[in-house]
């Protein structure tokens, strides 16, 4: 049997990502991790937790897991516009099987090496199967994309198709099939999400705002137009959605999908409307569906530009 301390060597501080550099002068094996932060920059700090049977299926696949449990705390940077530096890992296991510890730290690993993200400490406990990982980044003092600063004329973009993640649901959890290239696509978007993380570095200094959509659309865009004590205006027939989600769901729920369905990890953000063309002729995938108007909330608008009734906005552990 594996002990505690094997265990973290063997397949966490072993791994490709625990190697110290960079701004990782310590890596894993003290009391805790050193990292040396370029001066006239700031230290971006984010957590999530992945709870089994809360969000992830319970058995699931462990290289899968990794994969998403790395993502979605590094769509985090993505939406502050932070540069990754490292992440720390812990850990809650029933049990230590080396099968399972194996791909775990095999889909983690390969994640890490996607985002440049370090491996950097963490914890082991046993215990019900859970994660949390806290993720670390630095930005330009002054330059991280906070909720906060949308302009009222701002025209409001998100950085990729939405809801995919969220339509692919019935297939995560095997209550329905599709066919191979479909169902590959979307579990792949359920499984693992590609933070936008250079495009939220791209944003530094152009976009007014912004966060990365983990619980829909509409409930993101809710926190922007709080922070920045706006209106946001969605256009409905704007928002983007995919080929392969329409095929699947329909037309109508590949919609709800998109607006209230959680787990896109792409980019929302408003953006001065002269700061357009340069980012679409770079390449960046930007699509406008919105402006930032006076008034309060997220106002979803049908072709007439009159506002559309919405039932469901997102998810919320708490909702009562
Ligand atoms: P302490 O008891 O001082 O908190 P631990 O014995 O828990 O330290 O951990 C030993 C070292 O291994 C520390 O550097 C810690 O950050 C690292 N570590 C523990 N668990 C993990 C993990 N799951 N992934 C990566 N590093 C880990
Ligand atoms: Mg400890």
């Amino acid at each position: 049997m594996l002990g505690e301390f094997e265990l973290i060597r063997h397949y966490f501080a072993a791994a490709a990502c625990a190697r110290a550099g960079g701004e990782v002068v310590l890596g894993i094996g003290d009391d805790c991790a050193l990292l040396q932060i370029p001066a006239g920059e700031q230290l971006a700090v984010s957590s999530d937790t992945l709870v089994a049977g809360v969000h992830f299926p319970d058995p699931c696949d462990p290289f899968l897991l990794g994969q998403r449990a790395l993502a979605v705390a590094a769509s985090d940077l993505a939406g502050m516009g932070a540069t990754p530096i490292g992440f720390t890992l812990a850990l809650t296991l029933p049990d230590a099987d080396p099968l399972w510890l194996g791909e775990f730290a095999r889909g983690l690993d390969a994640m890490a090496l996607d985002c440049s993200l370090r491996l950097i400490g963490g914890d082991t406990t046993r215990g019900p199967l859970c994660l949390t990982v806290t993720v670390f980044g630095r930005v330009p003092s002054g330059q991280a994309l906070t909720r906060a600063g949308a302009q009222i004329g701002d025209l409001l973009c998100v950085g990729g198709v939405l809801g995919e993640a969220a339509g692919a649901l019935p297939l995560v959890l095997g209550q329905a099939k599709a066919g191979a290239d479909v169902a590959e696509h979307l579990l792949a978007r359920y499984w693992s999400p590609q933070p936008q993380l250079a495009l939220g570095e791209a944003l530094r200094s152009r976009a007014t705002a912004a966060l990365d959509i983990s619980d829909g659309l509409l409930a993101d865009c809710g926190h922007i137009a709080k922070a920045s004590g706006v209106a946001l205006h969605i256009e409905r027939d704007r928002v983007p959605l995919s080929e392969s989600l329409r095929r699947f769901a329909g037309d109508a729920e590949a919609l709800r999908c998109a607006l209230a369905g959680g787990d896109d990890y792409v980019l929302a953000f408003t953006l001065p409307p002269a700061e357009l063309a340069a980012l679409q002729d770079a390449g960046w995938p930007v699509h406008v569906i919105g402006r930032v108007a006076q008034g309060l909330g997220v106002q979803l608008l049908d072709e007439a530009g009159k506002e559309v009734a919405v039932r469901e906005r997102g998810f919320n552990h708490f909702k009562v």
